[in-house]
């Protein structure tokens, strides 16, 4: 039987982006979300021209383009001398390689475009997924508020701590990394006409910082960072971090880092958790889609670019039809080594320290991609 109806828990990248493509191509799509309402809060995100050939099929590359910096390159320094390690050049050299941009924006800004582009009737907010089931007819879905739901199939793109993801394959928190990230954007204003470089990863001996700015105009700038602190576990929007704590662990950095931290006023604290890869991503007719069944540390800005690549990989797998569990496992054998293998690159933190060859990360076409052979069930 063919796949009509399908429910997407979270609305966050990955949700947003799997609910905007298959609307477009005919199936009818509910996306739950626990939060009760999307915020702008401060933070940044990378995309790469594989993430980007995704959001150029739903016709937002133009609109994010206004929104966002292209950097002339993303450069990697040492973090007391500022010697150069490894400069990636982007802007129009690395849009002429890879056919698609690089681009660094407001992470809102990006959620707001992909809300942008869905149904906003189809998507219910303040619905926790607290239980979910199948059987041979659908999915069943139990919510916080006491409601129900059905759908044909159901996509888990809950995230990092993904409710859908213990349903498959039972409890097991993810790993803390023992460090977290601090990370807001602020006016560049407060830099007081301080020259900053377009994007630098600065690497420390065992933390580091990237900083770059998220506006066309240069107005707003992002820092995140990576800082060993093992006794803290929260992930939070909300929480914020001790900005005298902050400038400490960066005490030393080059002058430019400092001056950074010194402008910022405020910023936010993220533990960060990662997963080993997943030994399935699917049953019956459930699947899990980006940091619920790949989530990984942030040092390849790969996270939400990899849950948009599934989004569209999902999709096409779809598109070919079949039951559910014939479009899932194709899905799942068209996307798990790679992924797999950006979440094990970023786990190891040296992507761009040295000299590297990153085609195989941006020159990845999810549309052109052969899809893996159906397995027999
Ligand atoms: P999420 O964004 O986590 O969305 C999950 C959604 O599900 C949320 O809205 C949540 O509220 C909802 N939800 C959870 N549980 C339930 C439930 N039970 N019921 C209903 N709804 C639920 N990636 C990049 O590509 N580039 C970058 O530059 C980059 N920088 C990063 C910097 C930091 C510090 C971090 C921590 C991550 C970064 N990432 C980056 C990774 C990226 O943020 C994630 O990989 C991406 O957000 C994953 O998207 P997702 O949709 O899978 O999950």
């Amino acid at each position: 039987m063919s796949i009509k109806t399908v429910a997407i828990i979270g609305a966050g990248i990955g949700g947003l982006t799997a609910a905007a493509l298959l609307q477009r191509n005919g199936f009818q799509v509910r996306v739950y979300e626990q939060a009760k309402r999307f915020a702008r809060i401060g933070a940044g995100i990378q995309q790469s021209s594989n993430a980007v050939r995704v959001l150029r099929a739903l016709g937002l590359e133009d609109a994010l383009r206004q929104l966002a910096f292209r950097p002339q390159s993303w450069n990697n320094r040492e973090w007391d001398t500022g010697a150069v390690k490894y400069e990636l050049p982007l802007g129009d050299t690395f849009e002429q390689r890879y056919g698609a941009p690089y681009l660094l924006m407001h992470r809102g800004d990006l959620h707001a475009a992909l809300f942008g582009a869905v149904d906003p009737d189809s998507v219910q907010l303040d619905k926790t997924l607290e239980e979910v089931s199948q059987d041979g007819s659908g999915v069943a879905m139990r919510f916080a508020d006491g409601s129900s739901a059905q759908a044909d199939v159901l996509i888990g793109a809950d995230g990092v701590h993904s409710v859908v993801r213990e349903t498959l394959l039972g409890q097991e928190a993810p790993r803390f990394t023992g460090r977290v990230a601090y990370r807001t954007t602020f006016p560049a204003s407060l830099l007081d006409g301080y020259a900053i470089d377009d994007c630098t990863k600065w690497w420390g001996p065992d933390r580091h910082i990237v900083i770059y700015y998220v506006t066309p105009r240069r107005d707003e700038v992002y820092f995140v960072t990576s800082v060993p602190e093992p006794e803290w576990r929260t992930e939070s929007w909300s929480a914020k971090g001790d900005m005298d704590q902050l400038r400490a662990a960066f005490e030393g950095f080059h002058p430019q880092v400092r001056r950074v931290l010194e402008a910022c006023p405020e910023a936010y604290k993220w533990a960060l958790y990662e997963r080993d890869p997943l030994p399935r991503w699917s049953e019956g007719r459930i699947a899990l889609l980006g940091d619920a069944c790949h989530p990984m540390v942030p040092y390849m800005a790969q996270g939400a670019a990899t849950a948009i690549e599934d989004a569209a990989m999902l999709l096409r797998c779809m598109q070919e039809g079949g039951g559910a569990e014939t479009v899932f496992t194709r899905y799942e054998d068209s996307r798990k080594a790679r992924a797999s293998q950006i979440q094990l690159t970023s786990h190891h933190n040296k992507w761009m320290s040295t000299r590297t060859d990153p085609d195989w990360v941006y020159g990845y076409d999810v549309w052109k991609e052969p899809l893996a052979p159906r397995r027999a069930h």
